[in-house]
């Protein structure tokens, strides 16, 4: 970064000149606030959400009751179009607004194996997410197939290279994060589908770490299937209904595993035998979480406004920033970068390493910046764009700095409780 300047009046220039800055008021971030550096793993609270809820709660819920669902059926399919439209570039029809990522990653990898019969194996990589390849072992261990998992590097994220060695045609489903969980790593969507489809199977992406933070085009990519999460750049609100994305020419062709009557055709008909409604409705389960679902259509119109180029090119120059400071503050203390530098392979958030990560981490919240720690040795710091001010990032720098100077992190218990 050529005009990269350590001193803060530098970030509240860039604040300054942010076309963003008034987001950050439409986020209930009231308070002494902390500086919040961890929305890649629980966004929060925009305030139209709060007025929505309360409303979806209070009058469709409260006075309307089950007269209500007339509006609340069309919800999954209606906010699904909305994250298609803004933000993961899917024309309607192809996404809905239901269950969790877990269970749709299980629902959308069974109906892929399905539709390769005869293939038997599924490629995914060591450093996916924990629930990711634990939801593809199960499946493995249900159908008899092979789970081939690539070795991939913890902070480059997947090696196309090793992608290509490991597909043949014996694989019917290739399935990957878009955005790796741990580096922030930023996987080529086109090109790994491409080698997918090169070997004729399918691909499966999981967009939990690039939905609301990074472009996402789905249909221009010739991505099969994927899933995400609302609760994290969208801002959905904890246990938030995930999405699905299944590209339209697929859907007649596939068959999901839960044969639930929200995916039944003319379900109010009550029919003896699953008869599967058409387009994406038949990926549904049962009946959708209302409130939630309310909280992602909020999420997906505030980023829309928002604009997902807006939002791309501020998370860049977040990270790349958080990056400089770091290399010129934190580097002589050991701790180094662990996120791809170049800015069109990294996602919306930074990993540094040091032996000590977990309390440093300890120490960074109680010092007010909240970041979060992960295995084995890394403290991921993410900056998201909707809300984030670069002097959070110079503040949380800065402070970071201080307690590497002064050593007090050797103070922090090295416990760790069940959430890290
Ligand atoms: C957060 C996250 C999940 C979470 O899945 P849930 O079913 O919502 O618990 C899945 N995959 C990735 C890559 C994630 O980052």
């Amino acid at each position: 970064m050529t005009t990269f300047r350590t001193a803060r009046s530098y970030a509240e220039d860039l604040d300054a000149a942010d076309p963003l800055a008034g987001f950050r008021d439409r986020f209930a971030l009231d308070g002494p606030p902390p500086i919040y550096l961890d929305g890649n793993s629980l966004g929060p609270l925009p305030r139209v959400t709060r007025a929505r809820i309360a409303e979806v709660v209070g009058d469709e819920w409260g006075a309307g009751l089950v007269r209500s669902w007339h509006r609340w059926i069309g919800l999954p399919g209606e906010a699904g179009d909305l994250l298609g439209e803004h933000l993961i570039g899917a024309a309607p029809g192809q996404v809905a607004v239901c269950d969790s990522t877990t269970v749709n990653l299980y629902k959308l990898a069974c109906a892929a194996l399905d539709a390769r019969p005869g293939r038997t194996v599924i490629v995914t990589d060591d450093d996916n997410f924990p629930t990711d390849r634990y939801v593809l072992q199960g499946i493995a261990a249900q159908r008899g197939c092979e789970l081939r998992m690539i070795g991939t590097d913890l902070d480059q994220g997947v090696d196309e290279a090793a992608l290509r060695d490991a597909v043949d045609d014996a694989v019917a489903l290739v399935s990957l994060s878009h955005v790796a969980y741990r580096s922030g790593a930023l996987a080529d969507m086109a090109a790994i589908t491409a080698i997918a489809h090169g070997a004729g199977a399918l691909a499966l992406w999981d967009l939990c770490h690039s939905a609301g933070a990074v472009p996402v085009e789905l249909d221009a990519s010739g991505a099969d299937l994927a899933v995400g999460c609302t609760y994290k750049y969208l801002n959905a609100g904890p246990g938030a209904p995930a999405f699905l994305y299944v590209r339209r020419d697929l859907q007649p062709g596939l068959r999901q595993p839960v044969w639930g009557w929200f995916g039944q055709r003319q379900q109010f008909d009550m029919g003896p035998a699953y008869d599967p409604a058409p387009g994406i409705g038949q990926f549904l389960t049962g009946t959708p979480q209302i409130i939630g679902t309310a909280a992602v259509q909020e999420g997906a119109r505030l980023l829309g406004e928002a604009g997902i180029g807006r939002l791309r090119a501020k998370g860049v120059a977040l990270t790349g920033y958080l990056i400089a400071l770091a290399d010129e503050w934190l580097a002589p203390h050991g701790v180094t970068v662990a996120s791809p530098r170049r800015d069109e392979r990294r996602g919306s958030h930074v990993t540094l390493a040091h032996p000590e990560a977990w309390r440093i981490s300890q120490a960074l919240i109680r010092a007010g910046v909240i970041g979060d720690y992960r295995t084995p040795d890394r403290l991921r710091l993410g900056p998201a764009p909707a809300y984030t001010r670069f002097v959070d990032v110079w503040d949380a720098l800065d402070i970071l700095r201080d307690i590497m100077t002064d050593g007090t992190y050797m103070n922090a218990t090295v416990a760790r409780p069940v959430v890290t």
